[in-house]
């Protein structure tokens, strides 16, 4: 090759996403409409009805530059916080490589958990810094262990909780705790991406606690709960200090002018987030009680997916698509007997479980 990357690259592998639904169709020559996808995390729902209307009316003016304030504004009043203690992205995935981008490089470190969600390393190692990995506790994050790996180059703390893929969670006590024993030049990113599918009697308001930690960010997103994964659109809330250095680093228009109306649109759609909450809770649970009926092991899950033991889980993967459903192999996350399954709706959570029944009884 006549091309040489920056070191960092050589051992970087591109991210996997879940196999797209018309990919599939057309590998099996399968009606798209037909192909039940749950491997993704996406709304079974749909995207917000009031986000698609303000599309709509929206398209009209995409030849202008998009006003990133009117979703800043939205999210300051929704948190009853300064506008200056929010920056926006083209998706979280987005702030999470900004933060990196800021606060770590050659010589520098972070840590995240061992299953935690992947692209804490992809983004660490694209700036030539080293992300160190700490052994989980039952599949979930180790707070005390994490806190013992500091050393004198660590610079960003990455958590995710719920995590994805394990959908393991830390009750907010502990983080408090975390936080206070930390030292306060360290970045501590809390991702939530989940957060808004927590029940009420685990779920903090998290983004108050910003006030006592400067090293705080906290990173959510339009893509799981309001359903505008393909629009990409997330945010991060800190101290004003940490999103002025964020936004040094951020791309002027990073979050599109569609992106940004929608999510605004679907902020203010609380009948939508709580139908998709509920309807995610009871999802779960047929889930969940399907597969124990059948005797197949999982971990539970506090987010819109499930993680599912299977022995081999490519072969179960590989028959899954056979019949129409996408699930997801989580195998580079070291996963290695187990199984992603995105929450869906009734009928295609019922149609995940009939299938799992049948593949099972045809393995055996
Ligand atoms: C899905 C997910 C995100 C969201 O990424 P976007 O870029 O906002 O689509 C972030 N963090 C975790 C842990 C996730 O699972």
């Amino acid at each position: 090759m006549n091309f040489t990357p920056v070191p960092q690259i050589s051992s970087l592998h591109p991210y996997k996403p879940g196999l797209p639904i018309d990919e599939l169709a057309r590998r099996y020559n399968l009606d798209p409409s037909k192909i039940i996808k749950l491997a993704s995390n996406e709304n079974p729902l749909g995207p917000s009805p009031r986000a698609q209307e303000v599309i709509e009316k929206g398209v009209q003016n995409i030849h202008r530059y998009p006003d990133q304030h009117l979703l800043i504004d939205a999210l300051s009043n929704t948190y009853n916080l300064h506008s200056s203690n929010i920056i926006i992205g083209n998706g979280s995935n987005d702030i999470l490589d900004l933060i990196a981008r800021v606060f770590l490089g050659s010589g520098f470190e972070s840590i995240s958990s061992q299953y935690a969600f992947i692209v804490y390393k992809i983004v660490t190692q694209l700036t030539g810094a080293k992300n160190v990995t700490v052994s989980a506790k039952e599949y979930g994050h180790d707070l005390p262990a994490m806190e013992l790996a500091i050393n004198k180059n660590t610079r960003v703390i990455w958590i995710a909780n719920p995590n994805n893929p394990t959908g393991t969670f830390v009750p907010y006590q502990e983080i408090r705790r975390f936080l206070e024993s930390i030292p306060p030049h360290i970045i501590v990113v809390l991702d939530e991406a989940y957060f808004e599918y927590l029940d009420d009697d685990q779920a903090i308001e998290s983004t108050k606690w910003i006030q006592d930690f400067n090293n705080l960010i906290i990173v959510r997103t339009f893509s799981k709960i309001y359903g505008l994964a393909g629009l990409r659109a997330g945010y991060g809330i800190g101290s004003p200090q940490l999103i002025e250095l964020l936004n040094r680093a951020r791309q002027p228009f990073n979050m599109n002018g569609l992106a940004i109306e929608a999510a605004t649109a679907a902020l203010a759609d609380t009948a939508f987030k709580n139908q998709s909450r509920e309807q995610n809770k009871a999802g779960l649970q047929m889930l969940q009680q399907g597969l124990a009926k059948m005797g197949v092991k999982y971990i539970p899950s506090h987010g819109n997916f499930i993680t599912v033991f299977t022995e081999d889980p490519m072969t179960t993967y590989e028959r899954f698509l056979s019949q129409g459903i996408i699930v997801r192999p989580v195998t580079e996350y070291g996963l290695t007997k187990h199984l992603r399954v995105s929450v869906g709706t009734g009928a295609e959570n019922r149609q995940f479980l009939s299938t799992w029944e049948t593949l099972a009884t045809k393995l055996s």
